[in-house]
């Protein structure tokens, strides 16, 4: 630790201040650090046929919170099994919906928002996100509907997929 050139004086008190030397650790950009939170929520999902976490945010600031689960106060699929409906299981509230229901019950405006999941949302949850106001979605793997890409195109939001080292790749501008 060498000492700094640069003293802040603080009424009567000088302060020291000293400057690290040798490399920086790496720190993580916004869209990694949110995803990687994304990513440590999913882990709570209650169905095992995909686990999915999101992290909703406003000006860098966490609004909600969802993953996968069952209806609170109902049994989990990995308790009881899958409720199987044309090939999807239908117990879970998908983890998008869970945090927008979760900033309904706190009274949390999402307009403006923007959210970061794991997989790229379903075609219920997409309607869900660009109905409650939020403007940009960034997602890890692409899941099933590419009916998404035309109506985030249509709507002027943002979606951007996000690879694993953290590359953006943007499919439609933000107008
Ligand atoms: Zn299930
Ligand atoms: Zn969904």
């Amino acid at each position: 630790m060498a000492k700094s050139d640069h003293e802040i004086p603080m009424g009567e008190r000088n302060w020291d201040i000293l400057l690290d030397e040798g490399e920086k650790p790496d720190r993580d950009s916004w869209d990694v650090y949110f995803m990687k939170i994304a990513k440590q929520i999913a882990t709570r999902g209650t169905c095992h046929r995909k686990h999915v976490g999101c992290v909703i945010v406003r000006d860098r600031t966490i609004l909600a919170t969802g993953y996968n689960g069952s209806i609170r106060g109902m049994p989990h699929c990995d308790e009881v099994g899958h409720m199987m409906e044309g090939g999807h299981c239908t117990r879970t509230v998908h983890a998008e919906a869970n945090a927008v229901a979760q900033a309904a019950r706190n009274g949390v405006s999402l307009k403006g928002g923007e959210i970061y999941v794991t997989a790229s949302p379903c075609w219920q949850c997409f309607k869900l996100m660009a109905n409650s106001g939020i403007e940009k979605i960034v997602y890890g793997e692409f899941y099933r509907d590419d009916r998404i890409f035309e109506a985030a195109n249509h709507l002027g939001l943002e979606l951007v997929h996000i690879s694993k080292d953290g590359v953006n790749r943007v499919y439609t501008p933000h107008r």
